[in-house]
C-alpha cells in the first residue's frame, strides 16, 4: 500500500463513497461509504476492477478519457451495481492526480438514491469527528501535497474557525463550487462566510454556536447567498473542540430539487429522527414567548428517560433510534397542539406548557410519567422505559433561557436521585445544594493540592485483655471557619466525583506514617484499620497496589486491618470476594463495617475472608432504648463467632454500653467513652506518658 493508513482512515468518515482507482481503473483504495454502496468489502474491492461495478460503463470510461484529455475535475452522472443486484444510482466527480509518476483518479461517489443519507450517517458522530479533527490536523501540519489534493478532490467543505471570534481559520477547496467565491478570498476574508448566510439564517446559526458545548457535536442547515446570487441549502456537522478552542467542521451542499427544498427547511428546526423541533426551535420559541409575553408565565418540563443508555448499549443504536421515535409519538399525543414539545438532546425532551399553574402541570406531568406505563415493542421484544421530569415556572424560578433550562435539568436530577419515574419541581434549595456541593469539590481539591488532609486514630481495645488493640484512623478536612468538615460529608462527595481515589492513597500514606512511628516505639503488636470506600474496592488493581505499597514501605500487612461497608462488598459481590481473598492472601485482616445496617445475604458474607464484624453504632447508642437492640448486638455476636469472626462494637458512649457489652463477649471496643479519635501528635503523647486511654479502668495503659 502507497499510503498511510490513518489518513486515509479520514475518508471512511466521510459520508460519500470515495474511491482511487489506477489509469486501468483498477481500484487502490475505497472507504466505507463506498463499499457501503456497493455492497462488497472494501478489502474485496482494492485490486478490483471498477469498471465491473458500472451499470453504465461508456460513461465512466468518455468521462475518465476526458479527465485525462484536459485534466481536470469532471462530474458525472452514473449507475453503479450493488452486490444485490439493485442498481445504485450516484452522481461523481472524478479528479485527476498525479503522484510520484503515478497517475491516479479520485471519483467522488454520491449515492442519489437514499435521501436520508446524510441525516442518517451524520448523526452521533462525536468521536468520528474527533478522530477527524485529529486526522486532519495532522494531515494539514505535514504539507503532505498528495494529502492536500485529497482533501481538495472531496466534495464536502471542511474547514474550522475560531470559537470566540467565529473567524475562518482553514478552508479546502471544495469551498469554492459551494460558494461560488476563491478559497483564497474566504482565507483573506475571515467573515466572507457569515457574509454569505441567507438573512432568515443568521440568528439559527448564531443560536447554533453560542449553544454547542465544547466537546459536543451537532448538525444543522442553513442557506447560504451563492456569489451568482442563487440560494444554497447547506447541511453541516460541526464539532465544538474542546481544547482547540475551535468548531470543526464538514458541510455539504444539498440544495436539491424544488420539491426537498421543504423538507430540508423543515429539517432545519426539527430533528431528523424524531421530527421534533430541535433545540434550536426550542430556544427561538423560548425567545419569542420572553419577547412577546414578558408578563404571562408558563412551566417548561425536562423529560430525560431513565436507563434509556442501557438499551441502547446493550441492544444497539438501531433499536434505540426505533424507540426514540415511538417515544417522541407518545410525547407528541400527550403533549397535544396547544404546547410545545421539542428533542432537546439524546434522551432528554422539553415541553412547554401555556399553563403554569400547579394543578395543570402536576397534570401533564403525570400524563408524560404515565406515557411509559405500556412497554415499547421493537422485533416483537418488549422494552420498559420510565422518565424523570424536572419543571421550572417561568419567570418565578428563572427569567432566561439558560437558567430555565439548568434549573429545570437540576430538577430533573433530584427526580432521579429520589428513585426516577417520577416528576420533581425546581426549588431554590436545589441550588443551594448543588452550590454547597461545589463548595465542598473546591475544598477536597484544596485538601488535596495543599496536603491538609489530617488521619486522626481512635483506639480499639480488646475486652478480654483491656489492651489496646489497634486504631480506626478517620480522616479530617480542616476548615477556615467551621473547624472541620466530616467526613460523611466531604467522603460522600469525593466518591461522587472520584477523588476519592486520591484521598484513599493519601489516607494509606499517612497511616503507614503512623505505623512506622509507633511501631519504632514499641514491640506491641497493633493494627491500623482503614477505611476503604466501594469506589476504591471496586478498582481492579486495588488489593494488588496496596500490598505493593505496603511492601515498598517494608511494613509487614499484618500492621494494616481494612474496613469496608456490608453494602461495598454486597454491590459487586464477586469484584470485592476477590478483592478480599487477594487481600487475605496477602495478609491484611478485613472487618466489616457498619455491620447490620445493610441487606447483605449472610450466606455470601459467611465465604468470604471476612475476620471482624463491627457493629454499627447505631444499634449500640441507643442500647437501652429497646430490647431488640440488645437482642441483635447478642445475635450478631453469636453469629459471628459461630462464624470464626470476631465482633466489634462501635459507639460505646456510656458506661452502661461498657457494662452490657463486656458481659456479652464482644472482642473489641471502640467509643468516646473509651477514647475520641486523637491526632497522631496526641497519641504519642498518651504513648510517652503512659496516660491511661480511658477513664473506668485506671490502671490500663500501653506497656512499652
Ligand atoms: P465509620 O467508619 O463508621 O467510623 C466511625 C465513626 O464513628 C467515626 O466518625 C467516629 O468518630 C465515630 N465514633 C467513634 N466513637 C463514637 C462514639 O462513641 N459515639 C459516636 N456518636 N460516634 C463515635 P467520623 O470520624 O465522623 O467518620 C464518619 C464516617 O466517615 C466513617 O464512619 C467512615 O465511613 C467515613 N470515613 C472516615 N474516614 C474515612 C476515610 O479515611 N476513608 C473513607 N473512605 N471513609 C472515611
Ligand atoms: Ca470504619
Ligand atoms: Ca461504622
Amino acid at each position: 500500500m502507497e499510503h498511510e493508513a490513518p489518513l486515509y482512515d479520514v475518508l471512511n468518515y466521510l459520508p460519500d463513497g470515495i474511491v482511487m482507482v489506477d489509469e486501468r481503473g483498477v481500484i487502490l483504495f475505497a472507504n466505507d461509504a463506498f463499499s457501503e454502496m456497493v455492497g462488497l468489502e472494501s478489502t474485496m474491492l482494492l485490486g478490483l476492477n471498477m469498471l465491473s461495478l458500472l451499470a453504465d460503463i461508456d460513461v465512466f470510461q468518455a468521462c475518465i478519457e476526458k479527465v485525462m484529455r484536459e485534466g481536470k475535475s469532471l462530474d458525472a452522472e452514473t449507475n453503479f451495481i450493488h452486490r444485490n443486484g439493485s442498481i445504485v444510482q450516484a452522481v461523481k466527480s472524478v479528479r485527476m492526480i498525479r503522484h510520484n509518476d503515478h497517475v491516479r483518479f479520485f471519483v467522488n461517489v454520491r449515492n442519489q438514491t437514499d435521501l436520508n443519507r446524510l441525516n442518517k450517517e451524520l448523526r452521533s458522530s462525536k468521536e468520528l469527528i474527533e478522530l477527524q479533527a485529529r486526522e486532519l490536523s495532522s494531515l494539514l501540519n505535514s504539507k503532505n501535497q498528495e494529502l492536500e489534493e485529497i482533501l481538495s478532490s472531496i466534495d464536502e467543505v471542511i474547514w474550522y474557525i475560531d470559537n470566540q471570534t467565529l473567524s475562518l481559520r482553514y478552508v479546502n477547496r471544495a469551498v469554492e463550487k459551494v460558494f461560488g467565491f476563491s478559497r483564497e478570498n474566504f482565507l483573506s476574508d475571515h467573515t466572507l462566510w457569515q457574509q454569505q448566510i441567507h438573512v432568515d439564517d443568521r440568528n439559527l446559526v448564531q443560536i447554533f454556536f453560542e449553544t454547542l458545548l465544547p466537546g459536543q457535536s451537532q448538525e444543522i442547515r442553513f442557506r447560504i447567498l451563492h456569489n451568482e446570487g442563487e440560494i444554497r441549502w447547506l447541511n453541516s456537522r460541526i464539532y465544538h473542540h474542546p481544547t482547540l478552542n475551535l468548531f470543526i467542521g464538514i458541510t455539504s451542499d444539498i440544495t436539491a430539487p424544488k420539491a426537498q427544498g421543504e423538507e430540508i427547511a423543515f429539517l432545519a428546526y426539527h430533528d431528523p429522527l424524531t421530527l421534533l423541533p430541535n433545540r434550536a426551535k426550542l430556544k427561538l420559541q423560548l425567545e419569542s414567548r420572553f419577547e412577546h409575553s414578558a408578563a404571562s408565565p408558563f412551566a417548561l418540563l425536562f423529560l430525560d428517560l431513565d436507563n434509556f443508555k442501557n438499551i441502547n448499549d446493550t441492544m444497539g443504536h438501531k433499536i434505540g433510534d426505533t424507540i426514540l421515535i415511538e417515544v417522541s409519538d407518545r410525547l407528541r399525543e400527550s403533549v397535544g397542539k396547544y404546547d410545545f414539545c421539542a428533542r432537546f438532546g439524546g434522551d432528554e425532551f422539553v415541553i412547554l406548557l401555556q399553563d403554569a399553574d400547579t394543578q395543570s402541570v402536576d397534570a401533564m406531568a403525570q400524563r408524560l410519567i404515565h406515557t411509559f406505563k405500556e412497554p415499547f415493542k421493537v422485533d416483537q421484544m418488549d422494552f420498559f422505559l420510565s422518565s424523570s421530569i424536572g419543571i421550572v415556572l417561568y419567570p418565578y424560578d428563572a427569567s432566561n433561557v439558560e437558567d430555565l433550562i439548568k434549573h429545570a435539568d437540576t430538577a430533573m436530577y433530584e427526580a432521579k436521585n429520589k428513585g426516577k419515574n417520577q416528576f420533581v419541581y425546581y426549588h431554590a434549595s436545589m441550588q443551594r445544594a448543588i452550590h454547597d456541593y461545589l463548595h465542598i469539590e473546591s475544598l477536597i481539591r484544596d485538601g488535596l493540592t495543599h496536603n491538609l488532609f489530617k488521619l486522626y486514630f481512635q483506639p480499639l481495645i480488646n475486652t478480654k485483655t483491656l489492651q489496646l488493640e489497634g486504631y480506626e484512623a478517620l480522616l479530617r478536612l480542616p476548615h477556615p471557619e467551621q473547624g472541620f468538615i466530616a467526613p460523611d460529608i466531604f467522603i460522600s462527595v469525593a466518591e461522587s466525583n472520584g477523588d476519592i481515589l486520591l484521598i484513599g492513597k493519601e489516607v494509606l500514606s499517612q497511616a503507614c506514617d503512623f505505623i512506622d512511628t509507633i511501631k519504632a516505639l514499641h514491640d506491641e503488636p497493633f493494627f491500623v484499620a482503614i477505611n476503604v470506600s466501594s469506589k476504591q474496592l471496586h478498582q481492579e488493581a486495588f488489593a494488588k497496589e496496596l500490598l505493593e505499597y505496603l511492601n515498598q514501605r517494608s511494613i509487614s500487612p499484618t500492621y494494616l486491618k481494612v474496613e469496608l461497608t456490608e453494602s461495598a462488598v454486597m454491590e459487586n459481590i464477586d469484584i470485592a470476594g476477590r478483592q478480599l481473598r487477594q487481600l487475605q492472601a496477602g495478609g491484611i485482616r478485613i472487618a466489616l463495617d457498619d455491620f447490620g445496617t445493610g441487606y447483605s445475604s449472610f450466606a455470601y458474607l459467611a465465604q468470604l475472608p471476612i475476620d471482624t464484624l463491627k457493629i454499627d453504632k447505631s444499634f449500640i447508642l441507643p442500647l437501652f432504648e429497646s430490647a431488640s437492640n440488645r437482642h441483635i448486638v447478642e445475635a450478631i455476636s453469636n453469629l459471628a463467632h459461630v462464624l470464626g469472626m470476631k465482633v466489634t462494637a462501635e459507639g460505646v458512649e456510656e458506661s452502661s454500653h461498657y457494662d452490657f457489652l463486656m458481659e456479652n463477649n464482644i472482642d473489641t471496643l471502640q467509643g468516646f467513652h473509651l477514647c475520641r479519635p486523637l491526632p497522631k501528635d496526641q497519641i504519642l503523647q498518651k504513648l510517652e506518658t503512659k496516660a491511661p486511654y480511658f477513664t473506668p479502668v485506671s490502671s490500663f495503659g500501653y506497656t512499652i
